[in-house]
């Protein structure tokens, strides 16, 4: 009996394996040729200054446009494409995308923008970042001191010495770094103050708590606000999508955002371009 019911429950868990495997191969070969298919696009989310809600950047942030599915948005398909390496060439084709783009989004604008692209682990570690990102530059003519690449802070805790290094020959190209989602990482200070960035991007979950004033919630926003401050720092927060967000967030000394309150991300052409 006892056989019989390993039996069934290994049957059971091949048929559930055999459907999640059929799925994912399948989400993967259509990944696979999304890109020569032109099928992904790039979205643009102005960061604002947050009293004034006057345009300082924006971030671009990708879409897949998947045949016969409509709009994937990126949790959905980053992570298989950073597990299978498809997310080098699809963040070299993003970043190539968005310094073309740059001139139309800065078009309707007397301040000088910035433009923040998103980077992934893969992809810096990637052996040519550094010429890939010199070339498109220089094919592009992307202003290099209005670009910021965005890397997650927990990226920088793995392999501090080579995050470092690569760090300071992209910023020898004249680029600014910025460090997304911080907050979730667990770095601490010291360590923080050991690589050449320009930026901290306030994860979102430390902002929509603010909503409720909680002091424990504003402390740690203080203190993330104070710590940036104290390094000479840019702080942006993310995820600001309530009038008391920004009260909250300017009175604690963070003067940039982005959000829903201000924009939501939106195509070239939806982005009054
Ligand atoms: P991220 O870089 O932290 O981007 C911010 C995310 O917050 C975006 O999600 C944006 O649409 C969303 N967001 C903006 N304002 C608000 C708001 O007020 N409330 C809330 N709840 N969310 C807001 P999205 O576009 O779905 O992107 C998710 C993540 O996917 C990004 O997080 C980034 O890590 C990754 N990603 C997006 N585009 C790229 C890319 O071109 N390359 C790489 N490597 N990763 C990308
Ligand atoms: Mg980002
Ligand atoms: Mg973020
Ligand atoms: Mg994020």
């Amino acid at each position: 009996r006892a056989k019989v019911e390993a039996n069934e429950n290994c049957q059971v868990f091949d048929g559930r394996m055999h459907d999640h495997a059929m799925r994912r191969m399948l989400l993967e070969s259509s990944l696979r040729t999304a890109l020569d298919n032109q099928e992904f696009v790039m979205h643009y989310q102005p960061i604002v200054e947050l009293v004034s809600g006057e345009k300082r950047g924006y971030e671009a942030l990708i879409r897949w446009n998947r045949k016969g599915e409509g709009i994937v948005p990126p949790d959905e398909f980053i992570p298989l494409a950073e597990e299978t390496g498809l997310i080098v060439p699809m963040g070299y084709w993003a970043l190539e995308r968005a310094c073309l783009d740059f001139g139309r989004l800065c078009a309707p604008n007397s301040h000088e923008l910035s433009l923040s692209v998103n980077i992934s682990g893969k992809q810096f570690r990637d052996p040519e970042i550094y010429s890939r990102v010199k070339s498109i530059l220089r094919q592009t003519g992307m202003p290099a001191e209005r670009l910021r690449l965005e890397i997650t802070e927990s990226m920088l805790m793995q392999d501090p010495e080579n995050v470092s290094r690569i760090l300071s020959r992209l910023k020898n190209l004249g680029i600014k770094i910025s460090v997304d989602d911080f907050g979730t990482g667990y770095s601490s200070l010291s360590y923080l103050s050991r690589f050449p960035i320009d930026v901290l991007k306030i994860d979102k979950a430390f902002v929509a708590p603010l909503e409720q004033s909680s002091p424990t919630a504003v402390r740690l926003v203080q203190t993330i606000i104070t710590l940036g401050n104290s390094l000479g720092l840019e702080v942006v927060a993310e995820g600001v999508e309530s009038s008391k967000h920004v009260s909250r967030l300017t009175s604690l000394g963070c003067s940039l955002g982005q959000g829903y309150l201000f924009a939501r991300p939106a195509s070239l052409a939806d982005s009054g371009c």
